[in-house]
């Protein structure tokens, strides 16, 4: 970096990412105001309650707080960084609800395990039964048999709650569409910062392919990973192509749909600048979509199988 012969370097360095703010509450200090179970409370009775604002008796007695004085107190630690205090009585801001939220998703004090249970679909590789297992706040999909990776990505625990398993499933499936989605789209889906996207070879064997698409946040470092394919599940030829062959994309589990998962239909053209084919093989007709560096579908063709043996023989 260029900044190390920079004479304000060090100071530089010694900065904190996460903990330096200007015209905002220091990240320490926010976090020490909703350190404490009245404040919790307060925050639980502002969501529990039926219509906001609320006002400060009401709030106190959901509260079950006797001593006014206490209470006013407290609350008046979260105004007006978690609580907004009107005329009407007291409401959330933004930062409130976010607590309740982050509380909620379970991310901060939960670490529930999970299978492996089994799953509906076959190994895009070797065509065995999948399986799914939940640890450390990520849902991972694999092969029984090899063993090969169908998609490992966050799924906060608050989406286990009240769930049968198919139910998980179906919602990780969207989650997963939604995260790449947004990833491709250049937001960070867990703090909205920039993402890059590149194609990569997945030399270091991360998901096992000859290709593999990187989404990386530059902000926070949340970094996607999946085969070239998984980009195309929303692309609007794509899915009128599946659904003229009956196959609805929205729905379908993307675990299920081999070029979404594998390399088995990928074929890479060029890799400077890079240029990658998908080949989607449904019925007898075959999609092929050709790709650029930055997934841009550059051409897109549909052709019948049987024409293209057709011409086959005839060369
Ligand atoms: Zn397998
Ligand atoms: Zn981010």
């Amino acid at each position: 970096m260029s900044g190390r012969t920079d004479p304000n370097a060090a100071s530089e360095v010694e900065e904190s990412v996460i903990q330096d703010c200007e015209e905002c509450v220091a990240p320490a200090e926010a976090f020490s105001v909703i350190a404490n179970e009245t404040r919790l409370s307060i925050l639980e009775a502002l969501w529990k309650a039926p219509e906001r604002p609320v006002s400060f008796s009401e709030l106190r007695r959901e509260v079950g707080m006797t001593d006014s004085a206490q209470f006013n107190y407290h609350l008046k630690q979260l105004t007006d960084q978690f609580v907004v205090g009107t005329d009407e009585g007291y409401d959330f801001r933004s930062a409130g609800k976010k607590v309740v939220r982050a509380i909620l998703a379970g991310s901060f004090n939960e670490n529930p395990e999970m299978g492996p249970f089994e799953v509906d679909g076959t190994c895009a590789d070797c065509g065995a039964r999948l399986q799914a297992f939940y640890e450390d706040d990520m849902l991972t999909i694999e092969c029984t048999d090899c063993a090969k990776r169908h998609g490992r990505y966050p799924f906060p625990p608050g989406g286990l709650n009240d769930r049968t398993r198919e139910e998980i499933l179906d919602a990780f499936n969207q989650r997963v569409r939604h995260l790449h989605c947004l990833a491709a789209d250049g937001v960070c889906p867990e703090c909205n910062g920039r993402m890059t996207t590149t194609i990569t070879r997945d030399d270091d064997d991360r998901l096992g392919l000859e290709v593999r698409v990187d989404h990386e946040c530059e902000q926070c470092r949340h970094s996607l990973y999946s085969a070239v394919g998984l980009s195309l599940l929303d692309q609007s030829d794509v899915v009128t192509y599946h659904r003229d062959h009956g196959v609805d994309l929205c729905t379908k589990p993307y675990w299920d749909l081999a070029w979404c998962v594998s390399d088995e239909y990928t074929t890479v053209l060029s890799a400077d600048p890079w240029k990658i084919l998908v080949e989607i093989p449904l019925d007898d007709e075959v999609l092929s979509v050709t790709l650029d560096g930055d997934l841009n579908v550059l051409e897109l063709e549909r052709t019948c199988e049987s024409s293209e043996e057709a011409r086959a023989m005839s060369d």
